[in-house]
Order: C-alpha cells, then sequence, then structure tokens
C-alpha cells in the first residue's frame, strides 16, 4: 500500500522528522510550564532555587533544540512543498509558522538571551524589596539594566519602522508602535471625557454588597461553582490559589487556572476567577491535534487578552449572567447578597473609580492606565525620556489621565512587574484585548442575536463555540492583522469599546449622551 497518495515518501520522511524535533520543543516548553504552574501554586518555598535552575535548563535546552540547524534544514526542505498547499492549509501553515519562528529566535545570540533572563530575574527580586520600600533609586540601576540589554535584543532585527516595533512583536507579532500608539491615543481621548462625566455625576453606584468578610473556603467553593458554570470541558481544568493570578495549559486538555482570594472583598472570588477561566476556555479550544508543534499556540497576548477581558466584562459583568449566578452569590455570603437584587449587583459590578493601581482599575479607567505606561515605554526607547525620570513622568500623567495625585512610588511607578522582569512591549497587549473583545462582540450579537437570553439561561455553550469555530480552532495558523481581517473585515477600531462603553456608563451613570 501507498504511503499515501498525495505525499511522495521522500516529503512524507521529511515531515515526519520537522514534527519529531517540533514535538520535542513542544513537549520541553510544556513540562517548563506544570513546572511553573508548580512553583506559583504548590511548591514549598524552599524549592525556589532549585525550581529556578531547573526551568532555566528546560529553557536553554528548548532554545538550543528549535534554533538548531536541523530543524531548520528540515523546513526548508519543506518549504516548496509547503508553499503548494493553500495557504490556510495545516501543511502551508505549519511550515509557514514554524519558520517564522525559527528564523525570529536564531537572531537572537544565546549569550544575549541568558542575560537577560539572568538580569530579569534579578530585577524581579530587586522590585520586590524596592516597591516594599517605595524606593525608586535601589531599583533604577537594574531597570537601567534591563533596558539597555533591550535595546541590544533590538538590534537583532532590521527593517522596522521604530525600535520599539521588535519589543511589540514579542507579544503582538506584526503590530507596529505607530499603529498601535493612535488606537491607544484614539481610546484615550475617547474615554477621558467619559471618565469626567462618571466623576461629575458623583459616587451615585453603591457596591457594598461586594464588601465584607466571606470566608475563604465559602470564596474557594464559589471559584470552582463559577468554572464549572462555563464552558470549559470538564475533567479538563483545575483551579488553585496564587498570589498573582495566571491561567496556562499543559495541553488543550488540561487547563490550570489560578486566582487568590480577598477575605474583605468577594470580587476578586467573581471577576479574577472569570478572567482566568476565559484564558482557559481559549486553551481549551485550541487545535489539540497540533499540540506538540506551533499551531497550537495562541495568535497573541492581545487576542488572549481578548478572551480573558469578553468573559471578564461583557459576560461576567452583564445583567444576564449576573441573574445567572446569583443564587451561586447567596450560598456563598447569605448575609451580604440575601436582600440585593440582580440590578443591584449589576450596578456594585460596574462601579466606576478612578484609581492609583492598575489591577484594582475598572473596566473605563483601565485603559488610561495602560495608555501611559506605553507612552512611557515609547519614550524610553526613542530616547526622549530617561528611566531617572519615570517616576515625574509617571506621577505627572496620573494626575493628568486620573485627576489622582500619587502618594509614594510603591502605588506609582514600582506597582507592576512587568519593567522588573524586561517585559517591555507587553502593557499595550491588555488594551489590544479590549479593542478586539469590543470589535468581536458586535460581530457575535449580529449573528447569535438572542445571546443575551441563553446567556440569562445560563447557556454559555454557543458563545463559545462561536468563538472555538472562528478563533480558538485556527490557533496560530493566521498572524493577528489577519485574524482581525478575517473576523471583521477590517483592522483595530475603538469605535465599537468606545460606544459600548459610553452606552453602558451613560446609562449606569445618567449621562447626557
Ligand atoms: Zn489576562
Amino acid at each position: 500500500m501507498p504511503l499515501e497518495t498525495d505525499t511522495p515518501p521522500p516529503v512524507a520522511s521529511k515531515l515526519a522528522e520537522l514534527q519529531r524535533l517540533l514535538g520535542e520543543v513542544s513537549d520541553l516548553g510544556r513540562s517548563a510550564a506544570l513546572l511553573a504552574w508548580d512553583e506559583r501554586t504548590m511548591m514549598p518555598p524552599g524549592g525556589a532555587q532549585a525550581r529556578a535552575e531547573q526551568l532555566s535548563t528546560l529553557a536553554r535546552v528548548a532554545h538550543e533544540r528549535f534554533t538548531s540547524n536541523e530543524v531548520g534544514r528540515a523546513l526548508d526542505g519543506l518549504r516548496e512543498w509547503a508553499e503548494s498547499h493553500p495557504y490556510e492549509s495545516d501543511e502551508a501553515s505549519l511550515v509557514r509558522v514554524a519558520w517564522r519562528d525559527w528564523e525570529k529566535a536564531r537572531r537572537v545570540p544565546a549569550e544575549l538571551r541568558a542575560e537577560m533572563t539572568h538580569a530579569a530575574s534579578l530585577g524581579q527580586q530587586a522590585w520586590e524589596g524596592a516597591r516594599a520600600e517605595s524606593d525608586f533609586t535601589a531599583f533604577l540601576p537594574f531597570l537601567e539594566r534591563n533596558i539597555e540589554l533591550r535595546r541590544r535584543y533590538i538590534s537583532c532585527f532590521e527593517g522596522f519602522d521604530h525600535p520599539y516595533d521588535p519589543l511589540l512583536d514579542d507579544f503582538e507579532p506584526e503590530a507596529k508602535t505607530a499603529e498601535v500608539g493612535v488606537v491607544l491615543s484614539e481610546l484615550r481621548d475617547g474615554l477621558r471625557p467619559l471618565v469626567s462625566g462618571i466623576a461629575a455625576a458623583g459616587d451615585i453606584v453603591d457596591s457594598s454588597c461586594l464588601h465584607g468578610e466571606v470566608p475563604l473556603a465559602e470564596q474557594r467553593e464559589l471559584g470552582r461553582r463559577l468554572v464549572a458554570g462555563l464552558p470549559i470541558d470538564d475533567d479538563e481544568w483545575r483551579l488553585d490559589s496564587t498570589v498573582h493570578p495566571f491561567a496556562i495549559s499543559i495541553s488543550p486538555s488540561d487547563i490550570r487556572l489560578t486566582t487568590r482570594y480577598e477575605e474583605n472583598y468577594i470580587g476578586t472570588a467573581i471577576w479574577s476567577v472569570i478572567h482566568e477561566a476565559g484564558h482557559g476556555i481559549y486553551e481549551n479550544g485550541l487545535p489539540n491535534e497540533h499540540r506538540r508543534n506551533p499551531l497550537c499556540d495562541p495568535v497573541s497576548l492581545g487576542f488572549h487578552e481578548s478572551q480573558s477581558r469578553m468573559w471578564e466584562n461583557w459576560v461576567g459583568r452583564g445583567r444576564p449572567y449576573l441573574r445567572s449566578i446569583l443564587p451561586l452569590l447567596r450560598d456563598a455570603a447569605p448575609t451580604q447578597f440575601a436582600n440585593v437584587d440582580a440590578e443591584q449587583l449589576y450596578r456594585a459590578a460596574n462601579r466606576v473609580e478612578p484609581s492609583l493601581i492598575r489591577v484594582e482599575a475598572d473596566e473605563v479607567t483601565y485603559n488610561l492606565h495602560v495608555a501611559m505606561r506605553f507612552e512611557l515605554e515609547v519614550e524610553i526607547f526613542e530616547d526622549q525620556l530617561s528611566p531617572a525620570d519615570l517616576p515625574e513622568a509617571w506621577n505627572a500623567r496620573v494626575e493628568d489621565y486620573l485627576g489622582l495625585e500619587v502618594p509614594d512610588d510603591a502605588s506609582g511607578v514600582l506597582q507592576d512587574v512587568h519593567w522588573a522582569g524586561g517585559s517591555f512591549g507587553y502593557f499595550p497587549t491588555y488594551s489590544l484585548g479590549n479593542v478586539i473583545a469590543a470589535q468581536l462582540w458586535e460581530r457575535i450579537l449580529g449573528e447569535i442575536p438572542d445571546l443575551e437570553s441563553l446567556i440569562a439561561a445560563g447557556e454559555l455553550v454557543p458563545l463559545r463555540d462561536w468563538l472555538r469555530e472562528n478563533l480558538h480552532a485556527y490557533g496560530a495558523r493566521f498572524t493577528p492583522p489577519e485574524m482581525i481581517e478575517r473576523l471583521t473585515g477590517g483592522g483595530l477600531d475603538v469605535a465599537p469599546l468606545l460606544d459600548q462603553l459610553s452606552a453602558k456608563y451613560g446609562e449606569l451613570y445618567g449621562l447626557d449622551r
């Protein structure tokens, strides 16, 4: 019997070789993910040093394997064959995506990569101490080192329009600084009048039902019941406690969700859980048949965040969903919710208040936090802003955008871990996620007109299936610009997000639109 009718034997063996090589790299990466999950959920503190060594070895071996000449030869030998297949096909996509990743990874010398990892680890340790003491000066040398290494990283690439492009590309492939800059400034300028309008309306939204002591055991049970009600396949997830919540997948059918709980605020147990479950639903829908090659990756971090935000905010803070979970909340916290109706819960879930801390920000002001971080990063890499002047620049922007005075650097420039770990180019993906979620929501409402009543009835599978069919199942087959084009027929557009936020909060705060 012939091997396959349309795949000649030499191609079949080259393909098997490529899949073997990529499969090993993937196994190493997934194993590292499991160790990282364990480090942040289960590991006793005494394991820290050995775990750092184990993770660093796995990362180094995976990188060496992937960037080897062997992978390059296997890819090269298949390019002509791949290009003879349609662009969307498994064959063409596998070779195209793996080639792009391989070519990019090869440009960065192993030594520079090791230096960046090392500096990131030192930077994070220094940052923890500096933040606790609110001492920016102690952190500054580590920040400067991270920036210097990123400049060397940028110099590994050529043909970009802006020095920030290669940084952005790590999280949002093919995104351009100029385009993202336009999106974020349109968003910022569109949101500022809404934020002022809400401030002028006064503190008219009562969120007291979310505050008050709820035993952690009850909150954990609530978290578990919330995830169980969301459309992640049974037996394919678990939920554990951590300090900084995240979601990670060991494979599309092994999703690890984490959350934290606050004794006096049940909101974290609700929306942080739904947010991470949104990331998990995306990972759960990635093409399992490609789980050992790069086609099983998400499109980008922006797309990932579009999924978590959609479940957290569009579904999780909407009237139909909140009505459906009110009985669960009454079980978990009878005192707080016994006399609260769905409308009161909706209002509490959507209270807007400018705050100093990004991770505590509401849906409206959140994007202003992101816009200012992006602007500061770009100014640093354009050599317009010296790292030493960051606190001053930070505080001025918080005052300008949010009308708040920053009392100390711990609640200002030192609040996020990203720069300590050298992750420049990451922040904008949070807002891109919101923009994409709004664009998708508009289209989904057009295609599932009874979505709201389905959600109210607890029927979330139709939404999940739409997302799977149109986005998740493609994995990393398309770049972010290609995916946006496929999903919306155009490019990134802030109008749907601005319209949806203005409508929702205009009604809540009684604003004259
Ligand atoms: Zn997220």
